[in-house]
């Protein structure tokens, strides 16, 4: 079938519709771009942690890509080809395959988790990077306690819950869930005396690197002052049906298994034929222009991009560099040449029961000012503010009202064009009680 063809706007074409391509078309505004990207929102991801957990409601932390870019042209498919001499990349969409013709070419394709060949990983494993990832897990967790409410002889094993992976998403993911866990509590009766059980596991020496010491060994109070096991300098070595292996031999039974250690770029990255360093990243300039080319940018979770302010070492993968470094592409595509150079202005991550940690401006906060701050600058980056409203109303009415124990629908059907190789993976079966056959089918749900 010969593709339909048409020439992207004002010849520049931006691949995913992320964090990082959907701020580029929101800051290239008038002079326009085509975006292509399977879906038809922006998720922002800092808020999957808060959406399992049920206290914000998951359509508010997707932003419509036409209500936060309207002078962008939306395709909405599946980039699958590039051919960079003919300037064109082949787009599979719901109406059958579309070229499209570009002068300048943006790759914003993001990241997956990154699943490293532990036996059992990719069959037993939930991934946490999207919100097929969260909804999946919310519903396993609230089924977990259905189960052990109805089993009590394997009670103790359907109320364990193993995070490997003590990153931000990691951390905030079990966090978050043991207070649902805990809300809802009240409503099982049965399950008074039965005890929970929540394990981190990471290689490294200590929870969330990526903070000060001091911030990192209150996170690690506070968690332990709830129950929570932390296994440092431990992995992970295989994983079953019902069970877990840590690598110092210790095997706990659980059908909840959490895998949030790490991402890798998205798959076809790998098939554009652009230089890529030994993560497989794009190697891209001061300028975010991809290494030897003068036409193709890259940006994000996918690319290594160099930052004048930390010369030892590239951007990491978060939200608040992607945003950033769009800012600096959005000009160099308006002819500035001023080098990328960006430091980070803090960091920080909420642990749920109102606590927190965070590092702003050189100071160190805990507790409820840091759950506040780290909650404030999130909704004040959200693009849209009808959308930053919906999440602060989710907010405070999850203060007033205990949190909402309601399983989110899931339904079969996914089209073809839409799905990804971690939709793949999300299809297997986790534990004895997920609906593992099942996908999401709402359109804001398909996630690549
Ligand atoms: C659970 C979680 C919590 C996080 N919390 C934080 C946080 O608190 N703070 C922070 O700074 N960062 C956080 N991050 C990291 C942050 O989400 C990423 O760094 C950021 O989303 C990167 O933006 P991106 O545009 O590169 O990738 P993404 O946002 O992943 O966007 C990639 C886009 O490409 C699209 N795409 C995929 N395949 C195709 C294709 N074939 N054709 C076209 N489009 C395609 C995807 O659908 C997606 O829209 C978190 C991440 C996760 C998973």
């Amino acid at each position: 079938m010969t593709p339909a063809a048409r020439v992207a706007r004002n010849g520049t074409l931006i691949l995913g519709g992320g964090f990082a391509g959907a701020n580029l078309a929101r800051l290239l505004g008038r002079r326009g771009a085509t975006i292509v990207s399977p879906e038809s929102s922006m998720l922002y991801t800092p808020l999957l942690p808060e959406i399992a957990a049920g206290a914000i409601e998951p359509r508010h932390a997707f932003v419509p890509l036409r209500m936060m870019c309207p002078d962008t042209e939306h395709v909405r498919g599946r980039a699958v080809t590039l051919d960079e001499a003919g300037k064109t990349v082949l787009v599979e969409t719901a109406d059958g395959p579309l070229l499209l013709q570009y002068e300048r070419l943006v790759v914003a394709l993001g990241s997956t988790a990154h699943m490293p060949a532990i036996p059992g990983l990719n069959e037993h494993a939930i991934p946490f990077k999207n919100l097929s990832d969260a909804t999946r897990l919310r519903n396993h967790v609230l089924q977990c306690l259905d189960a052990a409410d109805l089993n009590p002889a394997h009670a103790e094993q359907h109320l364990t819950f193993v995070f490997a992976g003590a990153g931000y998403a990691g951390v905030e993911a079990l966090a978050e869930l043991m207070q649902l866990t805990h809300d809802v509590a009240r409503y099982y009766p049965g399950l008074r005396n039965v005890r929970q059980r929540w394990v981190l596991v990471d290689t490294g020496m200590r929870i969330l690197k990526q903070v000060p010491g001091p911030l990192g060994d209150y996170a690690t109070t506070q968690l332990r002052k709830r129950g929570v096991e932390i296994r440092l300098s431990t992995g992970v070595e295989s994983v079953e049906e019902h069970a877990v292996t840590l690598s110092d031999g210790t095997r706990i039974e659980t059908e909840t298994f959490v895998w949030t250690a790490g991402v890798v770029p998205h798959p076809l990255v790998a098939q554009l034929g652009l230089p890529r360093d030994e993560r497989g990243r794009i190697v891209v300039d001061s300028s975010l222009r991809v290494d030897s080319r003068t036409d193709v940018w890259a940006l994000g979770d996918c690319a290594r991009v160099p930052n004048g302010a930390t010369p030892e070492h590239p951007d990491p993968p978060t939200c608040q560099h992607a945003l950033r470094q769009a800012r600096r592409l959005a000009n160099v595509l308006r002819g500035s040449t001023t080098p990328y150079r960006y430091r980070s202005i803090g960091e920080g991550a909420t642990l749920g029961r109102d606590r927190g940690i965070a590092r702003m401006f050189g100071m160190c906060l805990r507790g409820l000012p840091a759950a506040l701050i780290v909650r404030a600058y999130h909704l004040k980056q959200v693009p849209v503010r009808s959308r930053r409203l919906r999440i602060l109303t989710d907010g405070l009415l999850s203060r007033i009202f205990r949190r909402d124990m309601a399983e989110l629908g899931m339904i079969e059907g996914v089209p073809a064009w839409s799905q990804t190789s971690s939709q793949a993976v999300q299809a297997s079966p986790v534990g004895s009680s997920s609906g593992s056959e099942h996908t999401i089918a709402t359109d804001v749900l398909r996630r690549g």
